[in-house]
């Protein structure tokens, strides 16, 4: 049997004809860069999360790079994130000029620990980036509880949870910003780099929009110093066009780890906890086992593919060695780069296929 990490191909094919129309448009009107195909998609997305503005951007990074800009971030600045985290979210803190501080995650869920949290806090934060990582948002209430004592901004990282709820309120509209990924493989994918910031505050729209494009409002006015950070057009037609899709697919991915879960029990491996408060949307499933390297070896002599999300924790890295961070520091995070593995999940993917995958995996622990 067949069993691709994800099928990206799958889905184009569910929805070609639309996706083919669209595009046709957007080249029809020459319209390659912003233009009415963005700023649909953006009023779209941001009713989508429930915040008053939403601003595409090139892709994710730069989504977190321009919402820590327009929060006037820079030199002198700390910002706190998770350990546990893909390596854009400590490279957009860098890259604003803001000293990246990080806190281990809570092993159960995986995020960022709240209580941890607070005890990195200083004089010189100046915003959180929780990371809703793996589809399912962080902890927010206590974030938001410190964020407003030590008056500091909370910017969500919401790359890899496009639709995912937090006690009945939507990933990115949670926190003072949120940035969203596009990059293929997300929950809401483009056919290439894009990205979004979501806001309820008028003012920090209106700043990444300018940042977004070299500073101005008005072509060749440069009031402040920018980016080119714009969203082509091809990609907020095909994100307009999947949007439709995204509850669909996040049920779809949810009855996938269903199965997962079922057909996983009693076996050595430890599950991904969902919070019944929390709207898991599943971008990864992930679990967990001593026997990780052995698991994944075995996994692929069978022909089944698996990633390990991540496998060299940020503070290990050395693009972040001047952090001065030592192994030993975040010992969760550690461990979980020792030990997850993300089996395959994409919603197109059909229970006969889960039904494979779980009995190699319960072959490779029976030993056969
Ligand atoms: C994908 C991702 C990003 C970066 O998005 P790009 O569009 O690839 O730049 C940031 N943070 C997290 C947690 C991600 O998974």
């Amino acid at each position: 049997m067949q069993i691709p990490y994800i099928d990206l191909n799958a889905q184009y094919q569910s929805i070609k004809s639309e996706i083919d129309s669209a595009i046709e448009d957007v080249i029809n009107k020459s319209s390659f860069i912003l233009g009415s195909a963005v700023s649909e998609f953006e009023t779209g997305f941001a009713g989508y999360c429930a915040v008053g503005h939403c601003v595409g951007v090139n892709n994710g990074t730069n989504a977190l790079l321009l919402a820590l800009k327009a929060l006037d971030i820079g030199p002198g600045d700390e910002v706190i994130t998770a350990a546990n985290t893909f390596i854009a979210t400590v490279a957009a803190i860098a890259h604003s000029g803001a000293r990246p501080v990080l806190v281990d995650v809570d092993p159960l869920f995986r995020n960022i620990d709240p209580v941890l949290l607070k005890m990195a806090l200083s004089q010189k934060t100046k915003a959180i980036i929780p990371v809703h990582l793996y589809g399912q948002t962080a902890d927010m209430d206590p974030i938001l509880t410190l964020a407003e004592k030590y008056d500091v901004a909370v910017l969500e990282d919401t790359a890899q949870a496009h639709g995912a709820t937090y006690k009945n309120r939507r990933a990115g509209s949670l926190g003072m910003m949120a940035a969203f990924s596009f990059y293929p493989a997300k929950n809401l994918g483009a056919f290439g780099d894009a990205g979004a910031i979501t806001t309820n505050n008028a003012n920090l729209a209106e700043n990444v929009r300018m940042l977004r494009d070299h500073g101005s409002q008005q072509k060749y006015h440069h009031d402040m110093l920018g980016y080119n950070a714009r969203m082509s057009g091809i990609q907020g037609a095909v994100l307009s066009v999947k949007l439709k899709y995204l509850d669909q697919w996040n049920e779809a991915r949810r009855k996938i780890a269903g199965w997962y879960n079922e057909m996983l029990q009693n076996t050595p491996i430890v599950l991904p906890l969902s919070n019944p408060e929390y709207g898991h949307v599943f971008h990864v499933y992930v679990i967990e086992t001593d026997q990780r390297d052995a698991l994944q070896k075995y996994l692929s002599d069978h022909q089944i593919p698996t990633i390990i999300h991540y496998p060299i924790p940020v503070h290990l890295q050395p693009a972040f060695g001047y952090l001065d961070y030592r192994k030993g520091d975040f010992p969760i995070t550690e461990k979980l780069s020792d030990e997850i593995l993300s089996l395959p999940i994409y919603p197109e993917m059909r229970q006969e296929q889960v039904e494979f995958v779980c009995e190699k995996v319960r072959d490779f622990f029976s030993g056969r």
